[in-house]
């Protein structure tokens, strides 16, 4: 049986004091989900305040971006090794924003996710069509692109300690949701791809769904049986939200 996962995606929001009243209105709602996990993927410079605000509580952290290279002239990029000096669980890797946003292509994600595994890091990999692939009927082939990149350069063995996360880049931040079909749909698909490598790796696969996750349609989205949880950015900027969103993880 797989444990369900809520992680919040901060994206470029937040400061050292509004930080702080979000991570204790999350932590004084936590103590009572039993059973499923909780992580934050915060902005860098905010990594040193959730490792000492969440160290000790049921709530991990983690960061939204990584380097493929483990040191050297880089300027502005940031290793995996310096994310687990803040003792970071997770790092985001490939999301659509840095996609098409940061032309991260395929092969330069599946470069930082071997970074992030190397380092013993859990990467969350994400991935997903954009409204003109899936109006083109080319939703499946494309999410299966993105993952077949990953596969072949690190191997089905490591997404044993990894993360999928199914993304719609038409339903991110714009208040449009896949439908609870749409959603297991396209997870049941990634799940029967790595099952086709490996058949236990693909059972204990967390694969998320992220995409305007709110209260409303939580509860739904998360009774799908292959939605094991949710990548959650705008409404993972409000406490009651979020952890409503947690809860709903738990029904
Ligand atoms: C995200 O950024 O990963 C995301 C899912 O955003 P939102 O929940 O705001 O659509």
């Amino acid at each position: 049986m797989r444990q369900k996962l809520v992680a919040g995606n901060w994206k470029m929001h937040g400061g050292l004091k509004a930080n702080l009243q979000l991570l204790q209105g999350v932590l004084a709602g936590v103590a009572d989900l039993k059973g499923m996990s909780v992580a934050v993927c915060v902005p860098f410079p905010y990594l040193a305040q959730a490792q000492s605000v969440l160290t000790g509580t049921p709530v991990a952290w983690g960061a939204q971006n990584l380097s493929e290279q483990p040191q050297g002239a880089f300027t502005g990029e940031v290793s995996a090794a310096m994310l687990n000096d803040f003792a970071c669980k997770y790092v985001l890797v490939g999301h659509s924003e840095r996609r098409a946003i940061y032309g991260e292509t395929d092969a330069l994600v599946a470069e930082k996710f071997a970074a992030a595994l190397a380092a013993g890091l859990r990467p969350v990999l994400c991935v997903g069509e954009t409204l003109a692939q899936r109006d083109a009927g080319q939703t499946i082939d494309v999410v299966s692109a993105q993952i077949e990149a990953v596969l072949k350069r690190v191997g089905v063995a490591a997404f044993a300690d990894a993360v999928v996360a199914y993304e719609p880049v038409w339903a991110i931040g714009t208040g449009r949701t896949a439908t609870a079909a749409q959603a297991q749909e396209v997870h049941a698909a990634i799940r029967a791809q790595i099952a086709r490598a490996d058949a236990k790796v693909a059972e204990g696969l967390q694969i998320l769904y992220g995409g305007s996750m709110k209260p409303g349609n939580a509860v739904e989205l998360l009774g799908m049986p292959d939605i094991d949880g949710g990548l959650i950015g705008g409404a993972a900027l409000v406490a009651a939200d979020f952890l409503a969103i947690c809860r709903a993880a738990v029904q």
